[in-house]
């Protein structure tokens, strides 16, 4: 593993076309449970499964439970804080190396740590709107209202988060396989790749440098170059490109 790091450190050295591709894995370490990990929402007892509780379905047929469970286990608590990763991911940014984040999280962490070009593939808990009239509130909004939160028009007003059965939104999807594409290294970090439309995205990469940081293997492993098992937080801290 020593010496997939002393790669990825050459490649990060020498490019600065660097593009990430990240999922609930990289906010682990800031104490957000991801989804499939031991101890992931999946592996919670609840009385429906969480596919069908953060399905559109649901949320048309059973508003209040699905508040009551996105307050609950979707909406990060406000001691939460960019880790490692998510920091040394803003700092390449600065550092003029790394061109885009992509990532499948809605907590925000990202944009918290200084990174200005993020792709939040599916929306993010900070953002809701009117389903009715459109109007835009904050996260705020959703934490402060008892049961379904509802505008002053009456209509619903519904977090800006991709649902399952919704689509991504289509400006997102170009922005990420425009980066994707063009990218020379495409560092794929904290997913199970097992959400799609999302994860289908790397496929638009045309590289020969890409790297997984992963705990446990995801899908992608057959077509990367370095594969690192563990933590990303610790990884991408561990990885300096000056000294
Ligand atoms: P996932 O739960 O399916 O997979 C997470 C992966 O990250 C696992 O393979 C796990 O082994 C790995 N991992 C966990 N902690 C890690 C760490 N510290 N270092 C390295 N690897 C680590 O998550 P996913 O692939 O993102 O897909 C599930 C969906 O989860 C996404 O659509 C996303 O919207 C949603 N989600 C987001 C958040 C968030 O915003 N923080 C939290 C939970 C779920």
């Amino acid at each position: 593993m020593q010496d997939n790091i002393a790669v990825l450190r050459e490649w990060i050295a020498g490019s600065d076309n660097i593009v990430f591709f990240g999922g609930a894995g990289v906010s682990t370490e800031s104490g957000i449970p991801d989804f499939r990990s031991t101890d992931g929402l999946y592996r919670q007892e609840y009385k429906y499964p969480p596919e069908t509780i953060l399905s559109h379905t649901f949320f048309e047929q059973n508003p209040e439970e699905f508040f009551r469970f996105y307050r609950a286990k979707l909406i990060p608590d406000k001691s939460v804080q960019p880790n490692a990763a998510h920091r040394r991911l803003a700092e390449l940014e600065r550092e003029g190396k790394l061109r885009a984040v992509i990532t499948q999280n809605i907590d925000g962490l990202h944009s918290d740590a200084g990174s200005k070009n993020v792709i939040e593939l599916h929306g993010s808990v900070r953002r809701s709107h009117c389903m009715k009239c459109g109007k835009s509130y904050g996260l705020e909004f959703i934490t402060s209202a008892d049961g379904v939160p509802r505008c002053s028009c009456g209509g619903i007003v519904k977090p800006d988060v991709v649902l399952y059965e919704e689509p991504l939104n289509e400006s997102d999807i170009n922005a990420a396989i425009n980066a994707i594409s063009d990218a020379d290294v495409l560092i794929i970090g904290g997913t199970s790749l097992a959400v799609q439309p999302a994860a289908g995205l790397i496929r638009f990469f045309n590289g020969r440098r890409l790297a997984v940081i992963n705990k446990s293997p995801p899908s992608a492993d057959d077509e990367a170059d370095i594969v690192i098992n563990g933590s990303i937080g610790e990884t991408l801290g561990s990885i300096t490109v000056n000294s």
